[in-house]
């Protein structure tokens, strides 16, 4: 039913964030401490063994959308809920061992990009703001159903919601920057753009003790000044997207209405995300393409 045991966990799993985690969501008898054996471990060639862990194993310490109910082999999920989600999720084939991409030779500017030039087998879902809702189940079905996702955050919400990110990051989300006040960077001087780009990366940084490496300007936006500061602020690259999802339906960019190798499909947090995840999941499998982690081709 799963897609889990063809499919590579991204997770990178810290001691303190499960920890932490654990010591918030483990009620009575339940399974939690399923998820401490990956603590410490950060091989992305090293899958949790997913089929072992209850569902309430998973990494939220919000209240969760759905009661945390033993799958049974015969009762059919609730349509909403966490598992019909994870239920609704294709099985994909095998990604590809990842080739990075070579990066353009350039010294003091990031490249941009609509979509990743490779023509591996795979698609990149990312997800933008963080500000606006934050679904309580998508850290939960990001780890259940072992999607890869990047997240370009404004500084601010991420700051505000640091828990939720941090569930998100534990169940293999990676955080990346987009700004901290999400205005349009295209005109403005070097010395603005670097503060919005340089400001989030540090802050970012500090929230989630890595820095980011990818940057997206708002509104996909962007010069070649925006270029020169991502560069300066540690960006390898500059991400536009090739297809967006909204509220369940993917619109895409080009005539083929279908999902290419290396494109990047943008959703946002807001209400409907888990319909989005789901929306994207099923678009990338029907262009016979894997989800795989932005981050596992550009180092
Ligand atoms: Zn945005």
């Amino acid at each position: 039913m799963l897609s889990a045991p063809v499919r590579r966990i991204l997770a990178a799993v810290t001691l303190p964030a499960i920890l932490a985690l654990s010591s918030c969501t483990a009620g009575p008898g339940q399974a939690i401490h399923a998820r401490q054996v990956a603590a410490g471990q950060s091989n992305p060639s090293t899958p949790p063994s997913t089929p072992s862990i209850a569902p309430s194993a998973a990494p939220s310490t919000l209240p969760s959308a759905t009661p945390s109910i033993l799958p049974s082999a015969t009762a059919k999920p609730a349509p909403g809920s966490l598992e019909w989600y994870v239920s609704q999720v294709p099985t994909f084939p095998e990604p590809p061992p990842p080739q990075p991409v070579l990066l353009p030779p350039t010294t003091d500017t990031a490249p941009f990009w609509h979509r990743l030039p490779t023509e591996q087998k795979v698609a990149f879902i990312t997800i933008d703001d963080g500000g606006l809702a934050r679904p309580p189940a998508v850290a939960d079905f990001i780890w259940r159903a072992h999607i890869p996702v990047t997240l370009f955050l404004n500084s601010p919400a991420a700051e505000e919601h640091d828990v939720y990110f941090r569930q998100i990051e534990v169940a293999g989300g990676v955080v990346e920057s987009h700004t901290i006040n999400h205005n349009s960077l295209a005109g403005r001087s070097y010395d603005y753009q670097k503060r919005e780009i340089c400001g989030a990366a540090d802050k970012l940084e500090t929230l989630f003790g890595k820095r980011a490496t990818l940057f997206r300007p708002p509104f996909g936006n962007h010069d070649a000044t925006t270029l020169r500061a991502a560069h300066d602020c540690g960006a390898k690259a500059v991400f536009h997207w090739s297809e967006t999802v909204h509220e369940g339906k993917v619109r895409y960019q080009t005539p083929e209405k279908v999902v290419q190798p290396g494109d990047v499909l943008l959703m946002h947090f807001r209400p409907a995300l888990m319909d989005d995840l789901l929306a994207a999941l099923k678009a990338i499998h029907r262009a016979g393409l894997t989800p795989a982690l932005l981050e596992d081709y550009v180092r």
